[in-house]
C-alpha cells in the first residue's frame, strides 16, 4: 500500500490544507459524507497540537504527510474530538511520542472500538488497517493544551453529536474547531447523542464568538452555519413530536418526511437515525441512549437497502 496517497476517485476534490489564521491549520476532506471527515493541526514555535485524524490508513497516512510537508516540529499532543472512527483510526499514525487528550467517555469508547462492524456497515470503505490508539489523557469539562504561548481550549458539551463532544477553541485566533457539532453542507447526526442536547449546546458555541469555524465535515465556514444546524435539529424534532403522537414507526416517518430546504445536504438518510434519537426522548430515555444498530438498519432501508454512501 502507498503511503501518503488517497483512493483516486472521480466524485472527490483531493485533501486540502488551509491556514486559517498563522500557524493555524485545516485539513478539509470534501465532499464530507460518511468518513470524509476533517482534522487539524496547530503549529507552536517548538512543536504541534494536532486535531482529530482520519477514518482509514490511507487517508490517516496523508495527513500526516501533510503535516510534515508543513512543519517538521515534534507533534508533542493530538486531541480527538470525540470517539467516531473517522476521527480517531488514525490516531496510531503519531506513535506513542505524542500525547492523546480526550474527554473521559471518548477513550472509554474508542477501547470498545469495533472496526470489523465499521467494515460491515461501510462496505466500500477502504479502510487498511489501523491498530485502536485510545487516548490517553482524559478530562471530564474543560481542559487547556498550550504549544508555546498558542493556547487551545478544550470544552466539552452534550451530549449532542455523541457523548464525548469536545470542541477545541483558540480564543487569541478566534478559530473554533468543532468537531462533529457541525456538519457544514452535510446532514447533522445525532449518532450516539442527543438532538436537545445538541440545541442546548449551540448557544455556548455562538457565545465563544468564532470569526472561522473547522467542522467535523464539509468546508471552513462562519458562525452563521450555528443557525443551519439549529434548523435542521429543530425540523427533526418536530417531525419526531407528530410521528410520535400518531404513533408512526421511525422509518416510516422519515420516508413521508418532506426534507425540504435539507434535502441537498449530504447523506439525508440520516433523517432515518436522528428520528430514532429524537423517538428516544420523547419516551424519557436517557441521552445518549445507544441506538446505533436500529439507526443504521433503517437509514439502510431509507436508502432502499443499499450500502451507506461512502467515499472514504
Ligand atoms: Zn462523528
Amino acid at each position: 500500500m502507498s503511503e501518503g496517497t488517497v483512493p483516486a476517485h472521480a466524485e472527490l476534490p483531493e485533501p486540502t490544507v488551509e491556514e486559517v489564521s498563522p500557524g493555524v491549520f485545516a485539513y478539509i476532506q470534501l465532499d464530507g459524507s460518511w468518513f470524509l471527515n476533517n482534522a487539524g493541526f496547530v503549529v507552536g514555535p517548538e512543536s504541534v497540537i494536532a486535531i482529530d485524524t482520519l477514518g482509514t490508513e490511507r487517508r490517516a497516512h496523508a495527513l500526516h504527510d501533510a503535516l510534515r510537508r508543513t512543519s517538521t516540529k515534534p507533534v508533542q499532543a493530538l486531541i480527538n474530538t470525540h470517539s467516531h472512527g473517522d476521527h480517531t483510526h488514525g490516531n496510531f499514525i503519531f506513535g506513542p511520542g505524542t500525547a492523546i487528550v480526550a474527554h473521559e467517555r471518548c477513550r472509554e469508547e474508542v477501547q470498545r472500538a469495533n472496526p470489523a462492524g465499521v467494515r460491515a456497515r461501510f462496505p466500500t470503505g477502504d479502510f487498511g488497517e489501523f491498530p485502536i490508539v485510545p487516548p490517553m489523557i482524559t478530562f471530564t469539562d474543560r481542559a487547556k493544551v498550550f504549544a508555546g504561548e498558542l493556547e487551545i481550549e478544550l470544552i466539552h458539551l452534550g451530549p449532542a453529536h455523541t457523548t464525548n463532544d469536545v470542541v477545541a477553541w483558540l480564543p487569541e485566533e478566534r478559530v473554533l474547531f468543532t468537531g462533529d457539532l457541525v456538519f457544514n453542507g452535510g446532514t447533522p447526526f445525532a449518532a450516539a447523542g442527543s438532538i436537545a442536547g445538541w440545541i442546548e449546546a449551540l448557544p455556548a458555541l455562538r457565545e465563544l464568538n468564532p470569526e472561522t469555524i473547522v467542522p467535523g465535515h464539509g468546508a471552513v465556514c462562519g458562525p452563521d452555519v450555528f443557525d443551519e444546524i439549529e434548523a435542521y435539529l429543530r425540523f427533526v424534532q418536530d417531525a419526531a413530536a407528530r410521528g410520535f403522537r400518531a404513533d408512526t414507526p421511525p422509518l416510516e416517518l422519515a420516508l413521508a418526511t418532506d426534507l425540504g430546504e435539507f434535502a441537498g445536504l449530504t447523506d439525508p438518510e440520516r433523517i432515518a437515525g436522528n428520528l430514532h434519537r429524537a423517538y428516544s426522548e420523547l419516551r424519557g430515555e436517557p441521552r445518549g441512549t445507544p441506538l446505533l444498530a436500529q439507526m443504521f438498519d433503517d437509514m439502510i432501508a431509507y436508502n432502499g437497502g443499499q450500502p451507506l454512501r461512502c467515499l472514504a
